[in-house]
């Protein structure tokens, strides 16, 4: 495992309940050239934002998930295949973490499931951004279109495509390939930061909103005398 590589990143969540099957680490990284018209996270575009974590520490997180029962590990972003290297050593790692004797399986008594979010088409990844990708069990490609709505589970818009790349890759996620999200479906996960000490309320928002939530909650915001300001899907 090459844990002297770093990674740039935005944040990071345990659990995460919305982007992949059960209760996982979300890490997303920071910088993204792709610039889909509707991204919600315009916030994450920006090469020069971001923390340049190292590696080791992500894994650290990834342990202490994996402790605590974890079903799998969702890379996004930002767009994780433009830091190969950081998502090389990152995905390498975890790997071996969960190979370890003494790793919890996931719930469904199956190994912790590595999952990555990419916005390039499949024809699109070049050699060196597909050996990056590495153990990662399933992988989602595809830009976000704003124009091609889907309620197939995990996926922002229709054209965006879930591939498994391993044997568990294919177990655990082909329930999952054409199904339409459910009632039983995080769709949207809200978490306070409760970091800030400047009297905001910042929230965070993981997984993938249906059409017109968002604008629906900065109305019901609006109502109510609690205004979103600065929201992450606006230039
Ligand atoms: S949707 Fe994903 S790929 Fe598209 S601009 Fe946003 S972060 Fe980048």
């Amino acid at each position: 495992m090459d844990d002297t590589e770093r990674l740039n990143v935005s944040g990071t969540h345990h659990p995460l309940l919305a982007l992949g099957p059960g209760a996982r680490l979300g890490i997303w990284v920071q910088g993204c050239g792709l610039a889909c018209p509707g991204c919600m996270s315009r916030h994450t575009w920006d090469p020069a934002g971001g923390t340049r974590v190292p590696v080791a520490d992500l894994l650290a997180l990834w342990q202490r998930a994996l402790e605590q029962g974890a079903s799998g590990l969702t890379v996004s972003g930002g767009e994780p295949c433009d830091q190969p290297a950081g998502l090389r050593a990152l995905l390498q790692g975890a790997d071996e973490l969960r190979r370890a004797p003494t790793a919890r399986p996931a719930p469904d008594g199956g190994a912790p499931d590595l999952l990555v979010y990419t916005g390039y088409e499949e024809h699109e990844l070049s050699d060196g951004r597909r050996a990056a990708l590495g153990p990662a069990d399933a992988v989602v490609t595809g830009r976000f279109r704003v124009a091609e709505p889907t309620d197939l589970v995990w996926r922002g818009s229709a054209n965006q495509r879930l591939t498994p790349r391993t044997e568990l890759g294919r177990s655990r996620y082909a329930p999952h390939l054409t199904r339409v999200r459910s009632p039983r479906d995080v769709g949207l996960q809200v978490e306070v930061d409760r970091r800030a000490l400047d009297g905001t309320w910042p929230l965070r928002l993981y997984g993938i909103p249906r059409r017109g939530d968002l604008a629906a909650w900065e109305r019901e915001g609006a109502r109510r005398g609690l205004p979103v300001s600065m929201p992450s899907w606006r230039p």
